[in-house]
């Protein structure tokens, strides 16, 4: 993979007092993998980490402790002032996080806009820890004398029962938990014991802006995100033509010294791609289109839920058929650029006038959105790639969050803000498209619904059944650690089919 990827993707990590034996360590993201063993008077680490070329890079080691890194910071020039005058500058992002530990212990994390998950190994400390949205997963299981910790559940499957934490069980994994968004958990390794600090909570509070200023805030933002998220390379923009994928990709190639390359995914079925192209010709890029046959798509459910170990069939029909691209992009290791996740903030989903309403649901979407792992880079890095989201950049999305729903919703527009700071980057007709779901635009949610309804399933029970798939998928991926090509969608329709309750069908 290129270099341009962060040092590591991945990890899995053991600290241990109990001698027990190591872990296997399974991930559904590609990547090399780099182990560690080191061995302090009280302790024993071992990581594994997932790596594009660098594995150094994803550790760093001072004064006793040893921190591993998987993924990326986007706010280092900030960080950089934090350190004592006179200190050697930090060459990684692993080496920048260790040493602001240094001055802040866990509350360092509190400092940090990125996407990463990260462990720091202390004399008789784990110390685990999200970004503030969690969006590179991380599970744990501790006991007394062992802290066990894995960016991909799967990884801890085969681990012996861990002790209750106060974080969300993992479905049959007993004692496997996942570390919440925006939380640091201080575990001591000789009795498990856990210390919780939250070091992110979505806004509360709405910010009163005039028109111009909230544009402007907003367009500065998403710009900034932008800049944070490209490196050297070109980089590739996942685009569906609608407003928010064309923000990033715009911004991207206003940014960039030659054309950025941008790619577009459609089925037999359903496509956006004249939309897509009006976007690609105005901002000049090298774009492709490919064309997944529905039937294709729907064998790729296995390995996205292997890839998400998500159990929402809402957020598994969204991230299906991102994972199908990712599958077929062929290239080598890209750094992937999307415009997922901008409606949560935005409240883009909710399609009527009403500003309550609105509020109510950008509210409760910021408050269940934790364990959905629909930001997770292993959608993209079962493909090899690592992919990133402007919208919830930490500043950007405490922006986005706490813009007042007025602002959100205006002159009968939804994600009137972000529509209104790109009226003068993109062609009028993009500005003004109306939101189409990626899982609208490609079919997904229809092939998927057809499949049940053709198997025997009711129209009334087609919810249901689809959670039960998607159940049922991840006990066969996740659980019992299939492999997603031996699992065929098929087989598992028919069984949750023949299992729905005989008298409702
Ligand atoms: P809008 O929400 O207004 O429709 P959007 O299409 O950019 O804007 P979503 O529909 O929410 O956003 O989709 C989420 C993201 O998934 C997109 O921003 C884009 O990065 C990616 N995506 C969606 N559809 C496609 C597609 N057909 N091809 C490639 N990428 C897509
Ligand atoms: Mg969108
Ligand atoms: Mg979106
Ligand atoms: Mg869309």
């Amino acid at each position: 993979m290129a270099s341009t990827l962060p040092a590591a993707v991945g990890f899995l990590a053991e600290v241990r007092q109990d001698g027990g034996r190591p872990l296997d360590a399974v991930f559904a993201s590609l990547g090399s993998r780099a182990e560690l063993k080191e061995r302090t008077a009280d302790q024993s680490l071992r990581t594994v980490v997932l790596h594009s070329g660098a594995p150094d890079g994803a550790h760093a080691r001072a004064r006793g402790r040893t921190l591993v890194l998987a993924g990326e910071l986007y706010n280092q020039d900030e960080l950089l002032r934090l350190l004592p005058p006179g200190q050697a500058l930090p060459g990684t992002d692993a080496a920048l996080v260790l040493a602001l530990f240094d001055t802040y212990d866990a509350h360092a994390f509190r400092l940090l806009n990125g996407r990463f998950a990260a462990l720091v190994a202390a004399p008789g400390r784990a110390v685990l820890a999200t970004d503030h949205a969690g969006s590179v997963p991380l599970y744990v299981s501790a006991a007394p004398g062992r802290v066990l910790a894995a960016t991909e559940a799967k990884a801890l499957r085969t681990a012996p029962a861990g002790r209750p934490l106060a974080a969300r069980p993992v479905r049959r994994l007993p004692g496997t938990h996942q570390v919440p968004a925006g939380t640091v958990l201080d575990i001591e390794v000789a009795t498990g014991n856990c210390v919780t600090h939250r070091t992110w909570t979505p806004p509360l509070a709405r910010r009163i802006m005039r028109e111009e200023e909230a544009v402007e805030s907003v367009r500065h933002a998403v710009e900034h995100a932008v800049r944070a998220r490209t490196g050297a390379d070109t980089p590739l923009v996942v685009l569906s033509g609608g407003i928010d994928s064309s923000t990033v990709a715009a911004l991207a190639a206003r940014r960039s010294a030659g054309p950025i390359d941008t790619v577009s995914m459609g089925t037999d079925e359903a496509d956006e791609f004249p939309q897509a192209r009006v976007v690609a010709g105005h901002i000049g890029s090298a774009h492709r289109e490919i064309t997944i046959p529905t039937a294709d798509l729907l064998r790729r459910l296995p390995h996205t839920v292997r890839a998400a170990e998500c159990l929402d069939p809402d957020i598994v029909e969204y991230l299906l058929p991102l994972t199908a691209l990712y599958l077929r992009l062929g290239d080598q290791g890209r750094r992937i650029l999307t415009g997922y996740g901008a409606d949560i903030p935005l409240g883009g989903m909710h399609r009527e006038d009403r500003l309550p309403e609105l509020d109510t649901a950008v509210c409760r979407d910021m408050d269940t959105f934790d364990g959905l792992n629909e930001m997770t880079p292993t959608l993209s890095g079962i493909g090899g790639h690592w992919s990133t989201h402007p919208y919830w950049d930490r500043d950007v999305l405490d922006l986005l969050v706490s813009l007042e729903a007025g602002l959100k919703r205006r002159y009968g527009q939804d994600k009137w803000v972000l529509r209104a700071a790109m009226g003068d980057v993109l062609p009028h007709e993009v500005v003004v498209r109306p939101k189409l779901g990626v899982h609208e635009g490609s079919g997904t949610t229809s092939s998927f619904t057809r499949l049940l309804t053709d198997a025997g399933v009711p129209r009334d029970r087609v919810r249901r059944a689809k959670q039960l798939v998607v159940q049922e998928l991840f006990d066969q991926v996740v659980v019992e650690g299939r492999q997603p090509d031996e699992v065929a969608t098929g087989a598992v329709v028919e069984l949750v089919a023949d299992r729905l309750p005989a008298g409702v069908r």
